[in-house]
């Protein structure tokens, strides 16, 4: 990377996207400042400990060929977790537990298909492994596979696990075959939840130097000539020579009303969202299901301690979760549905609980990788010297691989606006 000695960016947020931005920007020389509202880093990767418990906002697991554990390695982030693996997984059919097809054995044996269909289930998960694509939508992509309804909803399944959309009608075939097959490579569940990773990525940021800035609200953005300026709340000022937007379309636009591209974005965007009941457990019951993934309803359960190091000797930490449709929006019902899977998973569960934490209606990504519509470029056409990042920008990837993925490619961006401008002023 060249050398950006004396040019000074200023970063918008501090999630993953904000957070690699801005370790790569100081490690190329570049004076950084980091910028975020919360009185804690990390953003939705944030995990909260509790008497040895670490539960993260809903169930987190890192996609071991993705963008995210890529930008790690490069920054020498520690990454330290198991690889998962559940012993006979299940899948839920018509308020039945089956064994889930995962390899040729459980294909064999699974209650959930017939002959034919286990055939059929093999070619298209083989196609896919294979590099199958497609173009329109993921649904339109599996009309064309003649599926039965019980496959159909199976290939759905694997979709929403492996990107958390539940939008077949919506969501890209090209984007949602490339991220089941990332998810077919393998997933890890981090020791100590992600906030490991946030930590990490914030040691190796202040060693290079980046000024990180918690509890900083900005309030706007204003783009003056090659520069930009952010205004926080407490009415303090900090120009620079580039700006990264590394926060949601809805908040990208309200810091910078101006820019039409962001408005536009902010429209746009058809948020991922999921109901979530994360369990701190004092012990599991042998008899439990470790994996359970709906496969006529949008549920999943998962318990994420089996591999990571996340509750104290004997304990365990456990992840139930609904994958909500477009405009879903969560109802009554929303808790008491993850609580009746777990009565179905884990016997005995009540007397066990130590802790729990709900979420509802939680944005796990910003927008679905719509079939229709491209993603924005990080590099905003109509603002000089503004970029965005997060889980909404760029075209690689989906939920934190889609953040890493468009913070680096804003951080080649930003160099190139650097070099610009310093070759401007030499001449
Ligand atoms: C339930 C759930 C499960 C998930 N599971 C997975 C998974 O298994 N695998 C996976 O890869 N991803 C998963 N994700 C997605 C992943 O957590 C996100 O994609 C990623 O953390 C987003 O990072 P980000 O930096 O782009 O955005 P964010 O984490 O949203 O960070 C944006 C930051 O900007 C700050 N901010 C906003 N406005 C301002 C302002 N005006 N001034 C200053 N700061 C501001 C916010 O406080 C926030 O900290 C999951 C998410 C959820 C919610």
């Amino acid at each position: 990377m060249p050398n950006l000695t004396a040019s000074s960016v200023n970063i918008v947020g501090g999630g993953i996207a904000g957070l690699i931005s801005a370790a790569h920007l100081a490690k190329a020389g570049a004076r950084v400042s980091l910028f975020e509202a919360a009185s804690a880093l990390g953003g939705r990767a944030r995990t909260r400990e509790v008497n040895g418990y670490f539960l993260n906002q809903g169930p987190h697991a890192i996609y071991l060929g993705g963008a995210f554990h890529r930008e790690l390695v490069r920054l020498g982030v520690p990454v330290s977790g198991k690889r998962t693996q559940a012993p006979n997984p299940q899948g839920l059919w018509r308020g039945r537990l089956h064994t889930l097809p995962q390899g040729a054995a459980s294909l064999l044996t699974t209650s959930l298909f017939n002959a034919g269909e286990k055939l059929t289930y093999m070619r298209v998960v083989k196609g896919i492994a294979d590099g199958a694509s497609g173009s329109g939508t993921f649904a339109e992509w599996m009309d064309e596979q003649k599926l039965t309804p019980r496959l159909r909803a199976s290939l759905e399944a694997l979709a929403r696990v492996t990107s958390y959309t539940n939008a077949p009608h919506m969501v890209s075939a090209a984007a949602m075959l490339d991220q089941i097959r990332l998810g077919l490579k393998g997933v890890m569940y981090v020791d100590a939840g992600w906030a490991s990773l946030v930590n990490g990525l914030a040691d190796v940021a202040r060693e290079a130097g980046v000024v990180l800035h918690s509890a900083a609200r900005v309030e706007h953005v204003l783009v003056e000539g090659r520069s930009s300026r952010l205004v926080l709340v407490d009415g303090t000022e900090h120009l620079a020579e580039a700006t990264i937007l590394a926060v949601g379309p809805g908040e990208a636009a309200a810091l910078a009303p101006p820019i039409a591209s962001l408005k536009l974005e902010a429209a746009e965007a058809r948020p991922v969202r999921a109901n979530c009941l994360d369990l701190a457990l004092s012990r599991w019951p042998d008899e439990a299901r470790q994996f359970v993934l709906g496969i006529d309803q949008p549920l999943y359960l998962s318990l994420h301690s089996v591999a990571a190091k996340l509750a104290p000797d004997g304990g365990a930490v456990v992840h139930l979760a609904r994958y909500m449709a477009p405009g879903e929006m969560p109802g009554s019902d929303a808790i008491s549905e993850l609580e009746g899977l777990a009565d179905l998973a884990i016997p005995g569960w009540r007397a066990l609980e130590v802790r729990r934490q709900e979420l509802r209606g939680m944005i796990v990504s910003n927008a679905v990788v719509r079939a229709d519509r491209a993603r924005p470029d990080v590099v905003l056409a109509d603002a000089g010297g503004l970029f965005i990042a997060g889980d909404w920008a760029g075209g690689e990837g989906m939920i934190s691989d889609a953040s890493a993925a468009s913070a680096a490619k804003a951080v080649d961006a930003v160099q190139r606006w650097l070099r610009q401008s310093s070759t401007q002023a030499a001449a």
